[in-house]
């Protein structure tokens, strides 16, 4: 019998291995498969965590980092990329450089997404504390769109958003660091009846609004969108399409979302 394939479109994830396999890459491949896209990986560090919290973490030495990007890149071809725990500023330099060397980021045309994590939602650092003005300095001016919480939003401008007025400063800030657009997600303001994420580039500012569900279990919440949204632009749509495509991806892997462990379970984008 014959087989006929079609190739599909593939996204590469730059980030960390969670060993209870809720965030990092095991949520990022997950949700690549989930979008029908091939999912590539350069892992950046090992953490040892559970439901309850991250206990340590390795990182993974420089080269291999860069070298797992330019492999993939030189022989299967990259359509959207991401990263999400880059651990430290090291790493951070010399991803921004391979990236240029493979022509990957918002003076290309493959677009490139940065979800600047820098702590769980257990508040454990996934980043060492002298990365973050390299995430602003190296790694925004190359993305295409950045998608940071509001916790790393306050580490990153300063700017505390408390509602919708500080959600548009944020946004802001954040852009005069040169990424393209900037989703400032709103699903942390717990106050707020709905989760409102702000989409904007500087001129066009839109809200995406979304209910808030009744979980406790949202563990990898934010790797899952930050997946979607590239699978979406690995698929050739354009950002506010893809980040709308996102969103409703995370409400249902968020209404999905099951208990495991002893503390907080992971999203699920399985179905
Ligand atoms: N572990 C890894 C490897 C991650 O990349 C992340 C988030 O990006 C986390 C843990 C934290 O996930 P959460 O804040 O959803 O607990």
């Amino acid at each position: 019998m014959t087989v006929t394939s079609r190739t599909p479109r593939t996204a590469l994830t730059i980030a960390g291995s969670d060993s209870g396999g809720g965030a990092g890459i095991q949520a990022d491949l997950r949700t690549f498969f989930a979008c029908g896209v091939h999912g590539l990986v350069a892992l950046t560090a090992v953490t040892v965590q559970n439901s309850l919290g991250v206990q340590g973490f390795s990182e993974v030495p420089v080269d291999t980092v860069t070298g797992q990007i330019t492999a993939v890149a030189e022989d299967m071809g990259v359509d959207a990329a991401k990263t999400g725990m880059l651990a430290t500023a090291e790493i951070i330099s010399a991803v921004a450089s391979t990236l240029d060397e493979v022509h990957i980021g918002q003076s290309y045309e493959t677009p490139f997404v940065v979800d600047p994590v820098a702590a769980s939602m257990h508040g454990d650092a996934l980043l060492r504390e002298e990365a973050l003005d390299a995430i602003r300095t190296e790694l925004f001016p190359r993305a295409t769109l950045v998608t940071p919480n509001l916790d790393e939003v306050r580490l990153l401008t300063g700017v505390t958003v408390t509602g919708r007025e500080s959600q548009r400063d944020a946004a802001k800030a954040l852009l005069e660091f040169g990424p393209r657009w900037v989703l400032v997600k709103g699903g942390h303001l717990y106050d707020a009846p709905d989760c409102v994420d702000l989409l904007s580039d500087g001129t066009r500012f839109v809200e995406l609004s979304g209910p808030r569900h009744d979980t406790e279990n949202t563990h990898g919440g934010g790797d899952t969108l930050a997946s979607a949204i590239t699978a979406s632009l690995a698929k050739g749509l354009g950002v506010p399409d893809a980040v709308a495509e996102g969103k409703r991806f995370i409400e249902r892997a968020v209404a999905e979302s099951y208990a495991l462990g002893k503390g907080v379970g992971p999203v699920s984008p399985f179905w």
